[in-house]
């Protein structure tokens, strides 16, 4: 049995979170939620960041604090995980999809069309690689951009730590990312008045200083300290934990024949690994490879399906280069600490069928 993810827990992780439940710091309140927002900062280059209980919370804050709600359209690409998606409906407004680029995998600039009805688009840096922000700005103007770095710990933008390209960025720290608090997510920005404004939301929208006291509706999205103290423990590892997903990366290339195709990146990317993928050449040899694998107990998925195609949001358009990419991709196991043997093991069943 080899699963599609796991996670390595091999530095302070268990340390701090015996001196949370020593302190009896289990809630929000305690110093493990503050270090743990100051050692992300620090990482991505950020100025304020608010730890959330998970990324799709994040998401709904960010749209919040950018005043995004009922009558509003987010625009969001074709090809992502739901997340995006449902965080524009959770806050009442509404999801105006982009189809996805066939070299970046993620939103099409070019294809963006902004209305007086566009509140703010979410940028999705899919699969560990950096939409292309430069576009994006030209593109919106000054409309905010909302960057959905949930799988993309680690890459990098012309050089710059992907985080740092949103007026509000996102990550999601659930068990399967690159970094992790089991569950958990951030919002992170350089703009003060939208610092403060979330801040105050994420916090049942009580007035700093004035207990009880609420000028907004807010809400609670705060995360734990012993989430903080996990993922204070990851955060502290921050490269060897993305070297190593990048090495297992390197693994399944050298092991895999040649000419099977591989995920694309732009220039301006240095992506990162989440989850290694492959890309067949259509769903009949994807479904078979998939096939395989889950004969032989590994937990290999099919990329998400374009988002318009599910019962909450198809609008009755195509997306060819979402549906092209989700018909031949499949996601592979990866994981921190995952051996050359178990990348091998998972190899011979994906070589053995394609030579059959
Ligand atoms: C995982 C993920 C999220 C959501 O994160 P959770 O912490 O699981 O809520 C959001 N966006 C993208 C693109 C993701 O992959």
């Amino acid at each position: 049995m080899i699963p599609l993810s796991n996670v390595y827990l091999g530095g302070n992780e268990f340390q701090y979170v015996n001196d949370c439940l020593a302190r009896s710091w289990i809630s929000g309140t305690g110093d493990y939620v503050t270090r743990f927002e100051a050692a992300l900062g620090e990482q991505i280059g950020m100025e304020h960041v608010i730890a959330t209980a998970n990324g799709t919370l994040a998401l709904e804050l960010a749209l919040k604090g950018l005043g995004v709600g009922a009558g509003d359209e987010v625009i969001v690409p074709a090809l992502t995980f739901a997340a995006p998606a449902a965080a524009v409906c959770n806050v009442g407004a509404k999801p105006v999809f982009v189809d996805v680029h066939q070299r970046s995998w993620t939103i099409d600039p070019l294809q963006v069309v902004v209305t007086e009805r566009t509140k703010a688009l979410i940028a999705v840096d899919a699969l560990g690689h950096p939409a292309d922000y430069w576009m994006l700005r030209e593109v919106m103007g000054d409309v905010p951009i909302i960057q959905d770095a949930a799988e993309a710990h680690g890459a990098l933008f012309c050089g710059q730590p992907v985080g740092a390209q949103g007026d509000v960025s996102i990550f999601s720290f659930h068990a399967n990312k690159g970094i992790s608090t089991g569950e958990g997510g951030a919002v992170l920005t350089e703009r003060d008045d939208l610092a403060e404004k979330m801040r105050v939301i994420h916090n049942h929208g009580m007035t700093p200083g004035q207990p009880y006291w609420h000028e907004v509706v807010g809400s609670n999205y705060r995360m734990s300290n012993l989430h903080a103290a996990i993922g204070l423990g990851q955060v502290e590892r921050w490269d060897l934990l993305v070297d190593a997903r990048r090495i297992i990366a390197k693994f399944y290339d050298a092991l895999l024949p040649v000419m099977m195709g591989r995920r694309p990146a732009c220039v301006w990317a240095t992506p990162s690994t989440w989850l290694y993928c492959i890309c067949l050449n259509n769903r009949f040899e994807r479904d078979l490879v998939l096939g395989n694998l889950q004969a032989a107990g590994i937990d290999a998925r099919a990329l998400w399906r374009p988002l318009p195609e599910m019962p909450p949001y198809r609008d009755g358009r195509e997306y060819p280069c979402a549906r092209a990419i989700s018909d031949g991709v499949l996601l592979l196991p990866t994981w921190a600490g995952m051996t050359v043997e178990q990348v091998q093991t998972v190899v011979n069943v994906i070589v053995g069928e394609r030579v059959a």
